[in-house]
């Protein structure tokens, strides 16, 4: 048992004193097509947090399910919070497992959209609270390769190794992604001739599955089989980095002192 909602905090207090790495998923509740569930991303980094914390012995934190979502603010069912909140979160939970022990933190996430405020996280655990966090995509690598798009086939294959049975492959949608807004032409996934703007994902697809401008995405081809291998490698190497991390000792982690 290496889930902390399922032990108790005498079991937690051992955990505690045998090891400084916990396993944090953060994920989100947000569209992913008409055909993978909403919780995709909080229930894929789950399923790999599960996985790597059983073979590696390692303690993980519950899922942090809510996420920096609000582009798919316009299909129901998604739900966000802001940037800032989230960082605090966050930031609160792991310095609360960090009072009792966890000095190194690997957060598992599964939604590209709460990258860069994770990294914030991480960065100020390091530099200010002698807390050594890391942050990891909840999905092989070369997942994209297999079709790429948010609620793609990469990620709706994905979807089918974990929780099949939440996959509603008939609806899975193939489309082409929208090249204007208004009278101006999109490029990639939120430009506007040479500039940014704060796109929303319905800017780009009525479906939900959603890539660059003009782009054509196939989600139908998607299939466990095609992920198998690469994700079994995935989660080998990241057994194998959680394995390493254990045996580092963090001041050798932390921030250098001034020269
Ligand atoms: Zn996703």
């Amino acid at each position: 048992m290496v889930q902390l909602a399922e032990i108790t905090w005498t079991d937690a207090k051992e955990f505690f004193s045998e090891s400084d790495v916990v396993i944090l998923p953060v994920g989100s509740t947000e569209q992913h097509g008409p055909h993978n569930p909403l919780g995709t991303d909080y229930l894929n980094a789950e399923a790999v947090s599960r996985v790597v914390g059983e073979r590696t012995k390692t303690l993980v934190l519950p899922v942090i399910p809510v996420g920096v979502s609000e582009h798919h603010r316009q299909f129901p069912g998604t739900l966000w919070v802001p940037p800032q909140v989230f960082r605090e979160y966050v930031e609160a939970v792991a310095l609360s497992a960090a009072s009792h022990g966890a000095r190194k933190i690997v957060i598992v996430n599964g939604h590209g959209g709460n990258t860069a405020s994770l990294l914030e996280v991480a960065g100020h655990l390091r530099r200010e609270c002698g807390v050594f966090a890391v942050v990891v995509m909840a999905f092989p690598p070369g997942m994209m390769e297999i079709g790429g798009g948010h609620a793609g086939a990469g990620e709706t294959s994905a979807n089918l190794y974990w929780h099949p049975h939440l996959v509603k492959m008939e609806r899975a949608p193939r489309t082409r992604q929208k090249e204007r807004l208004g009278g101006l032409r999109m490029q990639g996934m939120g430009r506007v001739g040479p500039a940014q703007f704060p796109w929303d994902t319905i800017d780009l697809t009525e479906t939900g599955l959603l890539g660059g401008a003009g782009q054509d995405l196939d989600a139908s081809t998607a299939s466990a089989e095609k992920i198998k291998p690469m994700m079994e490698k995935f989660l080998d190497n990241l057994c194998e980095f959680v394995e390493a991390l254990k045996k580092e000792d963090v001041k050798s982690l932390l921030c250098k002192p001034h020269k």
